[in-house]
């Protein structure tokens, strides 16, 4: 579904992605996980086409999309749900979803309008609310809400968990193996190693911009060297 190759790409002569192989196939949901600052999100930009990478492949629904302009990449399917939501607080929460969906014609809107209010209820009854007046779980079920809106093929959601508190941070896990029932691919960029463990069927740990490590879920959960680092145990 996924499959990048030997991505290099960062900021003005610095580089942060230093050969980044990963894939991800169809109905999965796939980890990739890391310490602050080691890159997550500079490969989510490169791979929804909003940072240039220097070289390397990414190709996706079997054709290349490296070099394609953003619209076009969320046209055929990948949509990224980014970190720290970026929702408009000043629309209502109806007009939010709808910018994930502009594209469309009025019909595709409403049915899929109608779904996402399926699947998160409470964004229905909060539709006409400003979204700035949304609680933190509920702007981040806005933003993947606003991501679904976009028909995805493969969803990447960067770091969904980010300052929710425990309770909603387990709804949002639950929420996410929701999503993925219906066998929507899923590339899931967290710092939270365990709960993510738990939920993908594999992962990969990046440091120093290079995948470190990669394996089922189940095999990293139990490596020594990634309790040590990052489970302090
Ligand atoms: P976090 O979990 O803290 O968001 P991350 O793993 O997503 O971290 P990135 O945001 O990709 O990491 O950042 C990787 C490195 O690239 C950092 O050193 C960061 O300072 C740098 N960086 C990110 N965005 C830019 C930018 N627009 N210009 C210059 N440097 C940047």
């Amino acid at each position: 579904m996924l499959e990048v190759s030997a991505i290099r790409a960062g900021y003005g002569g610095t580089e942060v992605l230093r050969g980044i192989d990963l894939k991800v196939d169809a109905g999965e949901i796939v980890a990739v996980l890391g310490a602050n600052g080691v890159g997550k999100t500079t490969l989510n930009m490169v791979l929804s086409g909003l940072v240039k990478r220097d070289s390397g492949a990414v190709v996706f629904d079997g054709e290349r999309i490296d070099g394609l302009p953003a619209p076009e990449i969320v046209a055929r399917g990948l949509i990224h749900v980014p970190e720290g939501r970026r929702i408009f607080p000043n629309l209502s929460v109806r007009e939010n979803l709808e910018c994930g969906c502009y594209r469309r014609a009025g019909a595709a809107r409403k049915t899929n309008l109608e779904r996402v209010f399926a699947t998160f209820p409470r964004l229905k009854e909060r539709h006409r609310q400003s979204a700035g007046t949304l609680s933190g779980g509920e702007q981040q079920m806005l933003a993947i809400g606003r991501g679904m809106m976009g028909e995805p093929k493969l969803l990447i959601l960067d770091e969904p968990s980010l300052g929710l508190s425990p309770l909603l941070v387990e709804e949002m896990f639950a929420l996410i193996a929701e999503l993925n029932t219906s066998g929507l691919p899923i590339m899931l960029v967290e710092q939270n190693v365990v709960q993510s463990l738990q939920l993908a069927s594999r992962a990969y740990i990046l440091e120093n911009g290079q995948v470190a490590l990669s394996g089922p879920a189940e095999t990293l959960r139990d490596d020594p060297e990634l309790k040590r680092a990052y489970l302090g145990l």
